[in-house]
Order: C-alpha cells, then sequence, then structure tokens
C-alpha cells in the first residue's frame, strides 16, 4: 500500500470534521486579530489549510495557508492585514481534493467588485450546475462549491447583489453555511434544512459569525442565536439585519454535530454538547450492561459519554489512557505493520489501575473498527482480565454526503458486518451500540435532525445514490 494510502486509511478512522467557519464586522482595525483567534477555537473542523481575508469597505486583501492556523498565521501576517471586516476558514477537504487552488476564502475579483467567499458543506447538484455554468462560458479554477456560487453571483443582469445572493443560493441544492466577505458587509447564509452550523454572536457591541459557540468564548464574546435555515444575516459594524431566501425546513441538523465534531464547550439549540454526550452515555448505559469494574474513555471523544455511562451504571471512571497531546498531527507510517506504533505514539495505558480489571472502554463512534482494535489490544496488554466496548451512537452503515469526509460504504465496518462480527474483529469480550431507536427517542424522531449514516434516510436526493 502506497504512503498517502496509509495516511487516508488513518484519516478514515473516524469521520472527518468538515470545515471551520469565523466571520466578524468590527468597528474596530482588529477583524485579523478576532479572526485568527476564532479560527484558532474551530481548529478541530480542519486542520488541512486555514485562510483569512480582510477589507474596510473597498478592497480586500488576505492569506491562505497549507496547515495548522498556527503554522499559517504569525504575529507579523496579523499586522500587515488590515481590516474592521473579515472572513476566516478552516478546512478539512471534503469535495474538491487537498489541493492549494481548494483552500479557502476564495477571494474574487471582478468587474463588480471584490468579494470573499467561504463555506461548510456539499452541495448535492454541483455537478449540473458547474456543467450548466461551463457550458455557458464560465472557466472554473477550482473544485470548490462555493465557486460555482461565485459564478451564479457574476451572472449578467443582476445590479443588486442582495438580490443576486437570493436568487442565487436559490439554485443550490444540499448542505451548506457559508459566509461572504463584499464591501463593507459580511454575509452568512444556511441552507433551507439547516444542515451545517452557523451562529451569530456579539462580541463589545460588533457582531461575528462562527460554526461553533466555542470561537465567541474564546474571545470574550457572547452567542445571540444560531443563523435559521433558509435565512441570510447580514452583518455590518455595530449591527446585524436578517432576510430569508427560502421557506425554512423541515430542518435537518446533522446530529453527529452532537455526537463527535462540535468541541464540548460548543452548545446549539438541543444543549451543551458535552451534556448531549453525557446523555447519549446514559442512553447506552439503559441499553447495554455488561459486568464491568471501571469505565474509561477513550480519548478525547469518548470522555463524556463516559461519564454519562459510568454515573449511570455506578462504575469508577477512570482516565486511564493518556493522550500524548503533543504528537500533532498523524505520522505517516512507512509500513502497514506499524500502526500500532501510531497509535502507541498518541496513547498510553496505565496499567497500576487496569491490571485484572474488567474494563468497558466507551467511545463516541467506530467508523473502521482499525484504531479500536490496537485500543482494545493495548488494554488487554496493559493486564485487563475482560474488555467490553460501548459506543454512544448506532452503527455507521451508511456514508454522508453532505459536507463530512466521505469515506465509500464498503469501508464502514458496520455497513459489512453485524455487531457481534465488528466485536470480534475488534477483539472484545462484548461490544453495544446505542440503538437507532435510542438515539432517536433522545433527539427526537423527524425532530429536525439528520441521521442518515445511521438511519440511510436521506433527507436530500441527489449525488447520494438515492
Ligand atoms: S449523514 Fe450523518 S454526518 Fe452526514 S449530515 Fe447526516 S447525520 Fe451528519
Amino acid at each position: 500500500m502506497r504512503k498517502r494510502d496509509l495516511a487516508r486509511e488513518e484519516n478514515l478512522d473516524k469521520f472527518r470534521e468538515e470545515c471551520g467557519l469565523f466571520g466578524v464586522a468590527s468597528s474596530k482595525k482588529d477583524a485579523p486579530q478576532l479572526t485568527f483567534f476564532g479560527l484558532h477555537a474551530l481548529q478541530h473542523r480542519g486542520q488541512e489549510s486555514a485562510g483569512i481575508v480582510v477589507g474596510n469597505g473597498q478592497e480586500l486583501e488576505g492569506k491562505k495557508g497549507m496547515g495548522l492556523v498556527t503554522r499559517v498565521f504569525d504575529q507579523k501576517d496579523l499586522e500587515e492585514l488590515d481590516g474592521r471586516m473579515g472572513i476566516g476558514h478552516v478546512r478539512y477537504s471534503t469535495s474538491g481534493a487537498n489541493l492549494i487552488a481548494n483552500m479557502q476564502p476564495l477571494l474574487i475579483r471582478s468587474l463588480k467588485g471584490s468579494m470573499a467567499l467561504a463555506h461548510n458543506g456539499n452541495l448535492t447538484n454541483g455537478h449540473e450546475l458547474r456543467e450548466e455554468l461551463e457550458n455557458g462560458g464560465s472557466i472554473f479554477h477550482s473544485t470548490l462549491d462555493m465557486e460555482i456560487l461565485a459564478h451564479l453571483l457574476a451572472r449578467p443582469g443582476f445590479s443588486d447583489f442582495e438580490k443576486a445572493l437570493q436568487e442565487s443560493l436559490l439554485r443550490l441544492e444540499g448542505a451548506y453555511a457559508l459566509l461572504i466577505l463584499r464591501g463593507d458587509t459580511v454575509y452568512g447564509a444556511r441552507d433551507p434544512q439547516g444542515f451545517r452550523p452557523l451562529i451569530i454572536g456579539q462580541v463589545d457591541g460588533d457582531y461575528m459569525l462562527a460554526s461553533e459557540s466555542c470561537a465567541f468564548h474564546t474571545i470574550g464574546g457572547r452567542v445571540v442565536r444560531e443563523v435559521e435555515p433558509g435565512e441570510i444575516v447580514k452583518l455590518k459594524s455595530g449591527k446585524f439585519e436578517s432576510f430569508r431566501f427560502a421557506d425554512p425546513g423541515p430542518e435537518k441538523f446533522c446530529v453527529f454535530e452532537y455526537i463527535y465534531f462540535a468541541r464540548p464547550d460548543s452548545s446549539f439549540s438541543l444543549d451543551n454538547v458535552h451534556r448531549v454526550r453525557q446523555k447519549m452515555g446514559k442512553q447506552l448505559a439503559a441499553e447495554y450492561n455488561p459486568e464491568g469494574d471501571l469505565v474509561i474513555p477513550v480519548p478525547d471523544s469518548g470522555n463524556s459519554a463516559a461519564q454519562g455511562f459510568a454515573r449511570a451504571r455506578n462504575l469508577p471512571f477512570e482516565l486511564a489512557l493518556i493522550k500524548n497531546k503533543y504528537v500533532g498531527r498523524s505520522f505517516i507510517m512507512p509500513r502497514q505493520d506499524m500502526r500500532e506504533t501510531q497509535v502507541k505514539l498518541k496513547l498510553s495505558p496505565i496499567r497500576e489501575l487496569i491490571e485484572g480489571k474488567r474494563v468497558i472502554l466507551i467511545d463516541d463512534s467506530l467508523v473502521r473498527g482499525t484504531t479500536s482494535r490496537y485500543i482494545v489490544k493495548m488494554v488487554r496488554d496493559a493486564g485487563a482480565r475482560e474488555v467490553h466496548l460501548g459506543i454512544s451512537s448506532p452503527p455507521v452503515s451508511f456514508s454522508c454526503y453532505y459536507g463530512l469526509d466521505t469515506t465509500r460504504r464498503q469501508e464502514l465496518i458496520a455497513a459489512r458486518k453485524n455487531t457481534a462480527e465488528i466485536g470480534e474483529h475488534v477483539g472484545v469480550d462484548s461490544l453495544g451500540y446505542l440503538s437507532l431507536e435510542g438515539l432517536q427517542e433522545m433527539f427526537g424522531k423527524n425532530m429536525g435532525y439528520c441521521d442518515a449514516c445511521f438511519s440511510g434516510n436521506y433527507p436530500l436526493a441527489g449525488e447520494n445514490g438515492n
């Protein structure tokens, strides 16, 4: 297997975060710094590239680069960028390869003026629209979905930008949250089903937009509300306005934001993410009841659910797998049989807590099972008498087409094996998932969530095999 493929394998062991967005319309010239800190808080949503575009009402300027936010920007960069308005983006490539041309924000200069666009999500009619526009003479420079929107906005006949934006968004189908910086205004919008998050915040009387509320906490801001599905919000220094481009709903917010993607200190409309994960652990404990001596989370993704599980079962909760915080990105191992070393670089067991115990490991999701297998072996090697594994979400049996890393369905272990076979594959004494019914009971069946990767009920037809 080629080195590149090994890296991909490693990446596919979890569904990957999509992208993170941050935008601000400030009354001071601090947009570059605020956007930098906002993106830094959203780093978990994408580590492949980062970019910031700022402006003062006319020309726009920016910087983009491959890697983490702190690697792309230093203090000098932020001092050189000059702007009251800014948008920023961290990316993990979903649609479009991980190419320099696909870094965001996308900066477009045309006779109608300059604008910058950034988005999170995936269009289900992207290919169709791209073909239509190319047939009409448009030339594309990237494979980004948002370049389609840029071309739609640039079509002749539109003199009013906001009308053009409303009409162009009506042509898009799929899951997206987006930011546009144009002139002295930052626009934000969410698709009519609201798959991907976008939240309005406020700091010192100025307004901001971000994928998650944790971005506001970092800079001393507060949450105002979520952008509604089908809504466009318009930020200018010291004020925000809102108008609709489509009727909302039925809402289909991505349930995986609660399960894995979002930071535990973020909140969406249902509740704080950490608390939701704790409740999922509690619900799992009601459905999966192996005999055990202690509960250990798979860090960090299983931490909150394991607390909820341990509390519900009245069992000791131990952080007995220690994460090496300084590993950073995955190393590409030269040989496939060195994958175990990869896991050992990241995690280390506390033998004194584990030896002779019946351990219940808790994780948030199981996509391929490769890493889980090494973790289970690590816990056994540390002397565990039994190892049980609880997953606080249902089996991931279907691919996501709405802006996540589109893992091929045959790569999902639950699409090929039943629970007993998966348990055997990862080497546990027992394996238990939260049931789909349990998940739907928690979130409310038909109450505004997408759970297609568990249920196969895709809310949108299109480029998803429906
Ligand atoms: S398919 Fe899964 S990951 Fe994708 S939007 Fe729906 S719930 Fe989220």
